[in-house]
């Protein structure tokens, strides 16, 4: 099956890179790719209105009530996102999200109708005892896997870190993450790889074949290096 590529930004607790909301930004959309950026909430609107497709970088499940500094799914979709993210591990991290919150974040999103991105990987620990596959396995299971979801594999000891993983490893763990889908959504769910991806790394792993694009972090807030990535996508 055919998966259009989708490149995501992830710009995390960053203001948006210089010209992101001008005329020729590189975080439009790309003919031929899906582009998709994540800003901070307070630039959710400006982004938006720059005509970029845009998610939230979290949304609580609820759509209202007692979650001071939280903004709900809800309030994600009435300002016109179309997308969120669920379980960065840096929110897994640091603000103790399991995988049941993460699941309940992704159903919220579903029933909303917003698309979710559900971030999954093991840390450098978990891949130095063996248990990869394992840790990413039960990230899954707690997940709505028949529905219209994208997964981002990313490797904690890959993010941030300028370390990343080689596309053959990447491949092995998308393959794997594939074959534990139903087999309805087997061939249509999108998996991102997330891992200091950039231009140099980014076409020998999207053009593996069970990569369906990447989710960017250090890279995204450099729009030229961004662009590059993004027309690499294309190309291929
Ligand atoms: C991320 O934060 O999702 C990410 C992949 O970051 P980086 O590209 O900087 O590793």
């Amino acid at each position: 099956m055919n998966r259009t590529l989708l490149i995501a930004a992830n710009w995390k607790m960053n203001s948006p890179p210089e010209g992101a909301f001008s005329k020729g930004s590189p975080y439009v959309p790309y003919e031929g790719i899906d582009v998709l950026v994540f800003p901070t909430f307070l630039y959710l609107k400006q982004s938006l209105d720059a005509g970029i497709c845009t998610g939230g970088q979290y949304g609580h499940p609820d759509s209202h009530g007692a979650h001071t500094g939280d903004i709900s799914i809800a309030m994600l979709k009435e300002i016109g996102c179309t997308h969120v993210l669920c379980g960065h591990s840096e929110r897994r991290q640091g603000h103790g999200e399991t995988n049941e919150d993460v699941s309940r974040q992704a159903q919220a999103a579903l029933d909303l109708g917003l698309h979710p991105v559900i971030c999954i990987g093991e840390t450098a620990k978990q891949r130095e005892a063996g248990e990869a596959e394992s840790t990413v396995h039960t990230q899954l299971s707690a997940l709505p896997l028949h529905s219209d979801i994208t997964i981002a594999y990313e490797p904690i000891w890959a993010i941030g870190t300028g370390n990343t993983a080689t596309p053959e490893l990447a491949q092995t763990m998308h393959a794997f993450i594939r074959s534990l889908l139903p087999d309805q959504s087997r061939e249509k769910i999108r998996i991102l790889y997330g891992g200091s991806m950039k231009p140099e790394n980014a076409e020998e792993l999207l053009l593996k074949e069970d990569i369906d694009g990447g989710l960017i972090g250090g890279a995204s807030l450099k729009p030229d290096e961004f662009a590059t990535i993004v027309s690499i996508a294309s190309s291929l």
